[in-house]
């Protein structure tokens, strides 16, 4: 649909992922990014309450992006929202690591006009593709004046979440998505009806997007601790020059005696830890000692509240490249991994 810049409409920024993927026999049979964002905005059907104008940013499967690219696409979204005539954006993302590029978008969102994000289970070229189904249904809302203010929405197969908390929780089932600890924000009918529970409290303070130009890198890794984990990946992540790493405990947020005597090394080396938790749902806590929670804290680690270790390395990511000291880390965890 072609737009004039004087008319209100919605903007299809397109990054590839599933929703825009087709079986490709010369590479074997993998299902590969291909369909840009006009392809996906056709597929999508006619009709929608604004014109949308389309742009392709990326044409990547989301296992495959960096940091840098999840910020390029903040970027985008914030050219974007520089025209007054945008009443919302749509931004169709691979399933993979779409918790992480949303709760980035959410992290540094300053404007009350609506970010959703959507994608597919099944490719393009499937005998019943859900992109089209799930486009349609982000264009809807993010056109609808209930989605205003709400911060950066993830919208798939019906269900609505806020970004915050968002998690993968399917590999091949359309329901792909659920957010255990902040919950539902309601959901699109098939006929692009919206309907959203009441606004939670007042959107946390939007933090900056670090300057393009200013080309700094910082390496976070996660670092999983399991029965058996030595401290041999944390060794090596240092080694790899790491500014942060993101500890995937057990339980409510717990390791080994040798781990955590690492952590204490590296934290005392000026690397910043955040403790998160490979369990599904419930706050990281410090309880234990023998090298549980309470010593992890104890070794300078920093709780990640309710965030997962893939939404603790975004936050993590961006604080490091904002230049903030692990105070400041340690009061952001605590302000933005908190309850609803
Ligand atoms: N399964 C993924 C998707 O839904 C692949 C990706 O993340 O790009 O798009």
């Amino acid at each position: 649909m072609t737009t004039s810049p004087s008319d209100e409409h919605l903007v299809l920024l397109a990054t590839g992922g599933t929703i825009s993927s087709r079986t490709r026999q010369d590479l074997g049979g993998a299902a590969v990014a291909s369909d840009g964002a006009d392809e996906l905005l056709r597929s999508a059907g006619e009709g929608h309450l604004f014109p949308v104008r389309v742009v392709d940013v990326l044409r990547l499967g989301s296992y495959a992006l960096d940091f840098d690219d999840m910020l390029l696409v903040c970027r985008r979204i914030q050219e974007v929202l520089l025209d007054p005539h945008v009443v919302g954006i749509v931004v169709t993302h691979g399933t993979d690591t779409m918790e992480e590029t949303a709760f980035l978008a959410d992290l540094v969102h300053a404007d009350p006009r609506p970010v959703v994000f959507t994608g597919a289970q099944r490719a393009a070229d499937s005998e019943d593709p859900d992109g089209p189904g799930n486009l349609a249904r982000a264009i809807a809302l993010a056109g609808s004046a209930e989605a205003r203010g709400r911060g950066v929405l993830v919208s798939f197969a019906g269900d609505v979440f806020p970004a915050r908390g968002v998690r993968k929780t399917e590999t091949v089932r359309q329901q792909a998505f659920s957010n255990p600890d902040y919950g539902s924000a309601g959901s699109v009918g098939d006929g692009g009806e919206v309907k959203l529970a009441a606004a939670p409290a007042a959107h946390r303070e939007p933090l900056p997007l670090p300057d393009d130009a200013a080309g700094q890198t910082c390496r976070v890794d996660v670092v999983a601790s399991y029965p058996g984990a030595d401290a041999a990946h944390l060794s090596a992540s240092l080694a790899a020059g790491a500014d942060g790493i993101v500890l995937q405990g057990t339980g409510s947020g717990n390791t080994n005696p040798e781990l955590c005597r690492a952590v204490g090394e590296a934290t005392a080396g000026g690397t910043v830890v955040v403790t998160s938790t490979r369990v599904h749902a419930g706050p990281v806590l410090p309880v234990y000692g023998a090298g549980g929670g309470k010593d992890l804290l104890a070794a300078g680690a920093i709780p990640s509240g309710l965030l997962r270790p893939s939404q603790s390395l975004v936050l993590l990511s961006l604080l490091l490249r904002l230049g903030r000291s692990p105070e400041q880390i340690a009061e952001s965890f605590a302000a933005r991994g908190g309850n609803p």
